[in-house]
């Protein structure tokens, strides 16, 4: 009798939509991947992203047993071999160079795993190294940091509101390809397609005309690296104009004088030459924001990984304060989570709001923010000896040697380590440094919840998918794996009892909860809250307790029908709690309790702003690209996401190539002061004269690195590229956007 065909249903991790699976399967083999129409939130939508996690799967290149380095190469060793190897290199270390000799990098999936996301802070805080680095100074930091000053926390952002907006100004973004990212949503194009359907308007600015911006109502072509330019001539017509318009948020709002005042230096016709966008179009849209029924100005990353990327972030927010639009329905918004997070703990109305630059970094001195260094202060960390070097790595779920700056340096820097660990599920261009590699599960073989995206969704909605497979018996996952390893650098030896230390931590959470103020379970007895959490344990009990103290939980036994974990299981299509609603002034976190429009950092860097203004222009600049088809570097060892014509290509304007005389799949030089590339060029007028575009992610020629799909497809690493000492220093992030470069052909 042939094994019957089941269906699953499970959210795709792969990108912040989380958009709802239907899984055929067949004994351990997937038959099938769908949208799932039932899903509450994507209601069937799936871009081509989803199926590969068929491929992924099943692919044979996909560590399922750690390894271990024996005679310079990376060989199959048991998960108590490679943790004794653990214990017996990292701690002497430890013990001889103390706790911030060991340094920790975690990748871009650490944020979709509710395992990585929560277990990986169990590490952190067991390590203690103030040596900590993630993506995320490749990427959003600049928002967290504006968001943080503006409205209290690391998680107060805003997200466009976009099925009920009138009027979206999109700056750096290209959900076409993205789909999305600090906006959760899933099938965003079509619902900017519905704005437009629906009589609204979409403006996008951005240095290529993408898809996004090709389906816009209209677009406009920006200099790369000059959005806080344009954004702070839109904030100067609306005072000029007179369009200030705060609404209900006047009494909950500081710093609207100090704005003005320093948007006046910023007239159109002092920036519009920066930016290059016309006067009159800077004007415009400043009215039509100003006076549409409802609108939000959103940016993503094109406005975040550029040398002003806080300031950009900022005044994104201003706009969308000073025009009414912030925390009204079709505006720019705060989601209202299910799990507790940020936003929903603590004294509603007022907080500790956020501090940066507790410590510095040992070489450079970069501030801390938010509890990490910038990751392209990483390299030099390393290298540069003396008192506090870093001398072991731990990377989770990362791949810096492709998605942080300077490369080349990095790889080497990697060399030089006394001990490297890798939890990944490949050995690709970072792990293949390792000298332990610990494998994760398939995606299908592990429970989701995005803990921490879902605090960015355009609707409240809440969904739990339960793992579609079972763990193979000899696999470990995720969560324990970083249990054991908190276990060994805080000196409990490789052969911890796991479930008493996830006991433990458990415990030490609810014992936070009860004794928070504000807390549902203040006061509660911590023990009783522990029994009411079995049977759950690992990521499940820590989820169960975030619903059951969240906005909408039951507060163990204090609101009859309130949400919990039992819940989710049962409705595998997801709950919806519904569209975002106004939360100022409960959301608000800042030591006054207002929104603060003028936070003094923000203020102080406008001076660098102003004296860029007047700065001679860069030659050709360099910006990065997504593409549908990929998101994180590994997503390249699978065929399907990658066959068909080369996308690791430079896009140039016709008129650029030209004069360079490069043509169509010629390869072109590409030389920084970081590095230089050979990469063949793609000619297209869908880009700004000036500017040349390379996607991220590639380049797969790596010695050792053990994939064989991305190695057939290399590319070229486009961030070898990037210049490690270039950074927005508020935030610490990578400049990736408007790197200057020369270019000529390379033969
Ligand atoms: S949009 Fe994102 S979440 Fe949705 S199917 Fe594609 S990769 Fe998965």
């Amino acid at each position: 009798m042939s094994t019957p065909e089941r269906v699953r249903y499970h959210a795709c991790p792969l990108c912040e939509a989380t958009c709802g699976l239907e899984i055929r399967t067949r004994g351990r083999e997937v038959v099938g991947i769908r949208g799932n129409t039932a899903d509450v939130f994507s209601q069937g939508f799936i871009c081509p992203k989803a199926y590969a996690l068929k491929e992924l799967d099943a692919d044979p290149d996909r560590l399922r047993t750690p390894l271990v380095r024996r005679n310079g190469t990376l060989q199959p060793a048991t998960w108590d071999e490679a943790f004794a190897e653990i214990d017996r290199h990292l701690m002497p270390i430890v013990r001889e160079h103390g706790r911030d000799a060991v340094a920790v990098y975690l990748g871009n999936p650490s944020a979709h795993s509710m395992a990585l996301s929560v277990y990986g802070q169990v590490l952190l805080r067991a390590l203690g190294s103030k040596n900590v680095f993630s993506a995320s100074t490749v990427d959003q930091m600049p928002k967290q940091v504006s968001s943080g000053l503006m409205f209290g926390t690391v998680l107060s952002v805003p997200v466009p509101d976009l099925d009920r907006t009138d009027y979206l100004l999109m700056l750096g973004a290209n959900p076409f390809a993205s789909n999305g990212s600090l906006m959760t949503a899933p099938d965003v194009p079509g619902r900017l397609r519905a704005i437009r359907k629906r009589g609204g308007k979409v403006v996008v600015v951005d240095p290529r005309r993408t898809r996004t911006a090709a389906e816009a109502s209209e677009h406009h072509f920006i200099r790369p690296g000059s959005d806080a330019f344009l954004l702070l001539g839109i904030v100067h017509t609306i005072f000029a104009d007179k369009l200030v318009k705060l609404g209900r948020l006047a009494k909950h709002v500081v710093g609207v004088e100090q704005v003005e005042a320093l948007a006046r230096a910023f007239a159109p016709e002092v920036v519009a030459s920066r930016c290059g966008i016309d006067v009159a179009v800077i004007r415009r849209l400043a009215r039509e924001i100003a006076q549409a029924p409802t609108a939000a100005v959103y940016g993503r990353i094109g406005t975040c990984t550029q040398e002003f990327g806080t300031l950009a972030s900022w005044l994104i927010d201003v706009i969308n304060v000073l025009t009414g639009h912030l925390d009204r329905p079709g505006g720019a918004m705060f989601t209202k989570p299910a799990t507790s997070g940020p936003t929903t703990r603590g004294t509603p109305g007022r907080g500790k709001g956020v501090r940066f630059g507790r410590r510095n970094s040992r070489v450079r001195q970069a501030p801390e923010v938010y509890g990490e260094f910038p990751c392209a202060c990483l390299a030099e960390e390393i290298e540069t000896p003396g008192a506090g070097q870093v001398r072991a790595l731990i990377t989770i779920a990362g791949n810096p040697v492709l998605s942080t700056p300077n490369g080349t340096r990095l790889a080497r820097a990697l060399e030089s380590l006394d001990f490297m660990i890798s939890l990944d599920i490949y050995v690709n261009e970072t792990s293949r440094h390792a000298d332990v590699v610990l494998p994760g599960l398939s995606a299908l073989e592990q429970s989701h919840y995005d803990v921490l995206l879902r605090q960015l969704a355009i609707r409240n909605v809440a969904t739990y998918s339960k793992p579609v497979f079972e763990a193979p018996a000899n696999q470990q996952p995720e969560w324990q794996t970083l249990l054991r390893l908190a276990a060994i650098v805080s000196g409990q030896g490789a052969e911890c009892d796991v479930d008493a230390l996830d006991d433990f931590v458990a415990m030490q959470r609810v014992e936070q909860d009860v004794s928070a103020p504000g807390s549902p379970i203040h006061g509660r007895n911590a023990a009783d809250i522990m029994a009411a959490l079995a049977p759950h344990r690992g990521p499940e009990r820590m989820l169960d307790l975030m619903l059951r103290t969240g906005a909408y939980g039951d507060g163990f036994g204090a609101k009859a029908d309130g949400l919990r974990l039992a819940q989710l299981e049962a409705n595998p299509h997801g709950v919806d709690l519904g569209a975002l609603q106004p939360r100022i002034p409960e959301v608000l976190r800042t030591p006054s309790g207002k929104i603060e429009l003028a936070p003094e950092p923000l203020v102080a860097d406008v001076e660098r702003l102003r004296a860029a203004l007047t700065r001679p222009e860069n030659g050709m600049v360099l910006i990065g690209r997504r593409d549908l088809r990929s998101n994180n570097s590994w997503m390249h060892n699978l065929d399907v996401l990658v066959k068909g014509k080369p996308r690791c290509t430079a896009q140039m304007h016709s008129s650029d190539a030209q004069r360079l005389g490069l043509s169509d799949g010629a390869i072109a030089r590409v030389v920084t002061r970081a590095d230089s590339i050979d990469v063949p060029v793609e000619v297209t007028d869908d880009i700004l004269p000036g500017v040349v575009s390379i996607p991220h992610g590639w380049g797969h020629d790596e010695p050792e690195a053990r994939m064989r799909v991305a190695a057939a497809n290399a590319g070229v690493n486009s961030n070898r590229l990037a210049d490690e000492l270039a950074l927005d220093p508020l935030s610490g992030n990578a400049v990736l956007n408007g790197i200057p470069v020369t270019i000529e052909r390379a033969q």
